[in-house]
């Protein structure tokens, strides 16, 4: 355990000879040292982990990443095969919380946010051919990956809140999975108030529903007369109107939050350790839109676990595709496709991967970032392209070979694969490594949450999980407003009045 053996040591030299029994849990063996973060952009000052929790965005417009990479050995790995999810997560994630949070406290966190999963192992694997296997992310509240991390994510923050005595609003956009996930992990918390603009009659019905039929005296839902671009603008316009931001206290849990990618990475670990690591080596593939969750099997690399290598699966929208494919990393405009959380432009989070494969040199990240802005082209080297390419792999699938290829994998095993997850199992039928690695493709969503598209490729309508099956008799409540800063600022006003 090489990072925290260190720890470990240099406590005992300050406190004396160890003492007889040392527990084999971290957290009461030594204090952790606090991990610290740093920009991407090297402008704004590092923070401890709930300063970043908290603020999202870095003030220099960087993301925030650890300053140094925790680093797991074989034996603590094999320490974790024993563990339950939650356990294994608290293990996984307490490098980054770092002394802020005991670890008794994190472990708690884990627990309960995973208690209301409906699958005993939170995310299970199937196997679906000799070599190729899916991690099912989709058994939480809202049926998609994000659960696993919001439900964390709720939690640390009412925990660091109430540390500090304080609250915060958080505002968000969705076209929605995100909003769903984000409302079911903050509804009740007592130190936080949410608001979720959703674009009026634009979502899916039951994304829709899932957002609007939580009620909880902290939860706001509008439906803005717009789209998805216009609620994005006019969270924007809140974050920007500097009085009324300090006023409410406005937070975000958009997917550059650096605790989203933390609570993502403990599942890579469940899987490869499933699979015999780190005996033996595992591939990962991910549909990918922001590039948060394979960022975090990246994160699980990075830290020692052994992974022989990453693809990424892209929709029509296949900007990361371009560029692994010919280093062409060029904006187009976003083209609406059968897997909507692929629909994306810039993946957000893939400017952290760059700065690790640019070696961590912000300067010529940020004027990397900046021509981006300018030119709609990133101009990458030959020397970082290769690095990319030594990792990363990468396929993309239209909307033609989503429904086939989700016809021919229920034809061949019966298996019901969402259109953002038969994106990644593809992408794994023509990247696997081979050499009998087994590859991994996350299933980041339910089918039943695309039941249109589902039935048009197979005939059959994937129903929902018993625990949902009143959705659609559950009363909603949300507010039709119109595309104006000054009544949206209002209506957050009186929701956080209330509370
Ligand atoms: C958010 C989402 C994705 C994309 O994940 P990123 O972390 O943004 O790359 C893929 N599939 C589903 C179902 C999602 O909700």
């Amino acid at each position: 355990m090489a990072a925290l053996d260190r720890h470990r040591s240099r406590a005992l030299i300050a406190n004396g000879p160890p003492s007889p029994r040392p527990s084999p849990r971290p957290g009461r063996r030594a204090k952790l040292r606090s991990m610290r973060y740093i920009s991407t952009r090297g402008q704004a000052p590092a923070g401890d982990f709930p300063a970043v929790l908290l603020a999202g965005l870095a003030e220099d417009g960087g993301l925030f990443v650890p300053e140094t990479w925790p680093h797991f050995g074989p034996a603590d790995w094999r320490a974790m095969r024993s563990l339950p999810y939650h356990a294994l997560a608290a293990r996984v994630m307490q490098p980054f919380v770092g002394e802020a949070i005991s670890f008794e406290i994190l472990e708690k966190i884990c627990h309960d946010a995973y208690a209301g999963f409906g699958h005993p192992a939170v995310a299970p694997l199937i196997q679906l051919d000799s070599h190729l296997f899916t991690q099912e992310l989709f058994h939480g509240p809202t049926l998609a990956f994000k659960d696993l991390a919001m439900q964390v994510l709720g939690r640390l923050f009412d925990h660091v809140l109430t540390q500090r005595d304080a609250r915060v609003t958080i505002v968000g956009a969705t076209s929605g999975d995100t909003g769903a996930a984000a409302i079911e992990a903050f509804a009740g918390r007592e130190r936080v108030d949410i608001v979720i603009l959703h674009p009026h009659e634009r979502t899916s019905l039951v994304q829709r529903r899932q957002m609007t039929t939580v009620h909880a005296p902290n939860v706001g839902n509008i439906a803005l007369e717009g789209t998805f671009d216009d609620c994005q603008d006019m969270v924007k316009a809140m974050f920007g109107d500097v009085p009324f931001r300090n006023e409410v206290h406005l937070s975000a849990v958009n997917s550059i939050n650096w605790a989203r990618i933390a609570a993502q990475i403990p599942y890579y670990v469940a899987a490869a350790l499933a699979l015999g690591a780190p005996e033996r080596e595992v591939a990962f593939s991910v549909p990918t839109g922001n590039f948060g969750n394979i960022l975090a099997a990246w994160a699980a690399r990075r830290m020692g676990l052994p992974v022989a290598r990453l693809i990424v699966g892209s929709n029509r929208n296949d900007i990361l595709h371009r560029f692994l494919d010919k280093n062409d990393m060029s904006m187009k405009p976003v083209e609406p496709s059968l897997s909507p959380s692929m629909d994306i432009q810039i993946s957000s989070n893939f400017e952290r991967l760059l700065f690790e494969l640019m070696e961590r040199d912000p300067a010529a990240l940020t004027r990397t970032m900046q021509a981006f802005r300018e030119t709609g082209r990133m101009p990458i080297s030959d020397a970082v392209w290769h690095r990319a390419r030594g990792v990363l792999h990468s396929f993309r699938l239209d909307d033609a070979g989503t429904e086939a290829e989700i016809r021919r994998l229920h034809a061949a095993t019966g298996y019901l694969a969402d259109p953002h997850t038969i994106v990644g199992i593809a992408a794994a039928r023509t990247q696997a490594p081979g050499h009998g690695i087994p590859t991994v493709a996350m299933a980041t969503a339910h089918p039943a949450k695309f039941p249109d598209a589902m039935e048009r490729a197979t005939g059959q309508r994937p129903a929902l999980p018993p625990r949902m099956a009143d959705l659609f008799e559950r009363e909603e409540r949300f507010d039709v407003m119109p595309n104006d800063l000054a009544a949206v600022q209002a209506k957050v006003r009186a929701l956080v009045g209330r509370n």
